[in-house]
């Protein structure tokens, strides 16, 4: 693996410094940076061969084309299918959840029918399948989760029903960082032959994600998360869905024939790709891939557990604080609470320092209303973060004390 030095240096970003201070950037769960490398393949689009996908016989949109194609396969070589049809391009993981319960709703749910979700979910993994509901007449059943923020699978077994038709978990907490036990999830749906629908937004940029060996329908994630330019996003799901399943948006390119009569629709993937994609950042997140693989997931992985480890041992040793998400099992995001200091004041502070963490609800209502609170401040950590900025983040956190006794 590259040296920390030699990491850090392919993020420009990292090296500025905020109100006098260098940049401490621990929010990596809202948006990671960018290396450089991206940065280049995203410019070298607009500055050599810029010209819309699918639609021209014209050089600069043949290369654009070719490029878009071979990032889809660079996503399906990194998330393990053997089948390009099965990656759909989206706007994020946001849209491609929203895709899959539009699609799903309008073709397999009836009134009374149910969608499994955990206590865990972002908005983005609530609010579309409500909207669904809503249209349909279904009811969302909701997974529990114990004080330490872990989904309670005894009480997962007991919703599973006959009227259950999918489940949408997330991979990993966003708010407080658990993962969730996807194995014991998906083959206790599997059994019942009911999909399931991983939000991996909070999961691909932090270890090995294998769609064939997790045996997952849907697996939704943004590139944004994952080192990758915003406004792309992929939606991965199993063939005999996505051929199944109708279009959730109409328009140029999924379709096949169109006439005021009747539209008959693309092949897959395209089929789902309505309208001009965002080709310039799938090009540029499959350079982020390639980043990412060139680091090693495996590395990844180990460098954010120990950097876990050290701020959780630096953190939960301060007077007064409270770290919500005390799974064993957990991604590299820390969520406290200090005693009698509202989240945004700490948020505030840490700011002037150089310090960026996020603060609020983080998206994810129903785990504060779990805990009776009204937010956290949380830092994300990823593997461009050091032990030394733990140490600074640790240190502003006692100075914000002393601000406020
Ligand atoms: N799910 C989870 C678990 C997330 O953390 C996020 C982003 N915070 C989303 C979904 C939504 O991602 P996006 O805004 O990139 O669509």
């Amino acid at each position: 693996m590259k040296d920390i030095a030699e990491i850090r240096a392919d993020f420009p970003i990292l090296s500025r410094s905020v109100y006098g201070k260098p940049l401490i950037y621990f929010d990596n769960g809202a948006t990671t940076q960018k290396p450089q490398c991206v940065l280049d393949a995203v410019d070298e689009v607009y500055k050599s061969y810029n010209g819309n996908i699918h639609r021209g016989v014209h050089f600069l949109s043949d290369m654009s084309s070719e490029a878009y194609e071979n990032a889809r396969e660079k996503v399906r070589l990194f998330i393990n299918t053997s089948k390009r049809e099965e990656i759909i391009f989206t706007s994020g993981t946001t849209g491609s959840i929203n895709g899959i319960a539009f699609s799903f709703g309008e073709r397999y749910i009836k009134p009374g029918d149910e969608i499994i979700l955990s206590h865990l979910e972002h908005h983005a993994n609530i609010v579309p399948w409500q909207m669904m509901c809503e249209r349909k007449g279904a009811v969302l059943k909701v997974i529990p989760i114990n004080d330490r923020g872990e989904i309670i699978l005894e009480e997962y077994y007991k919703l599973l029903s006959s009227r259950t038709r999918l489940v949408s978990v997330a991979q990993a907490s966003n708010a407080l960082g658990t993962v969730l036990p996807l194995k014991e999830i998906i083959s206790a749906a599997h059994s019942a032959n009911i999909p399931v629908l991983i939000d991996g937004a909070q999961g691909i940029q932090h270890g090995i994600v294998d769609v064939e060996a997790m045996d997952c329908d849907f697996y939704a994630f943004s590139g944004h998360k994952i080192y990758g330019p915003n406004g792309i996003g992929v939606l991965y799901g199993k063939e005999k869905w996505l051929y199944e399943l109708p279009p959730f948006q109409g328009g140029g390119d999924m379709v096949d024939k169109v006439t005021f009569e009747k539209t008959t629709y693309n092949d897959l993937p395209f089929k789902f790709e309505a309208g001009t994609m965002n080709y310039p950042a799938a090009i540029g997140l499959a350079c982020a891939l390639d980043y990412v693989s060139g680091i090693g997931r495996e590395n990844i992985e180990l460098r954010e557990k120990e950097l876990l480890s050290y701020a959780t041992l630096r953190l939960s040793g301060i007077n007064g604080l409270k770290i919500y998400g005390t799974s064993e099992r957990k991604i590299s995001t820390i969520s406290f609470h200090i005693d009698n200091i509202h989240q945004y004041d700490t948020g505030m502070i840490l700011d002037k320092m150089g310090i960026a963490v996020r603060t609020g609800t983080h998206c994810a209502q129903p785990v504060m209303d779990r805990y009776g609170i009204e937010g956290t401040v949380r830092a994300s950590l990823c593997f461009y973060n050091t032990k030394e900025e733990i140490d600074v983040l640790a240190d502003g956190i006692e100075k914000v004390k002393s601000m406020f006794v």
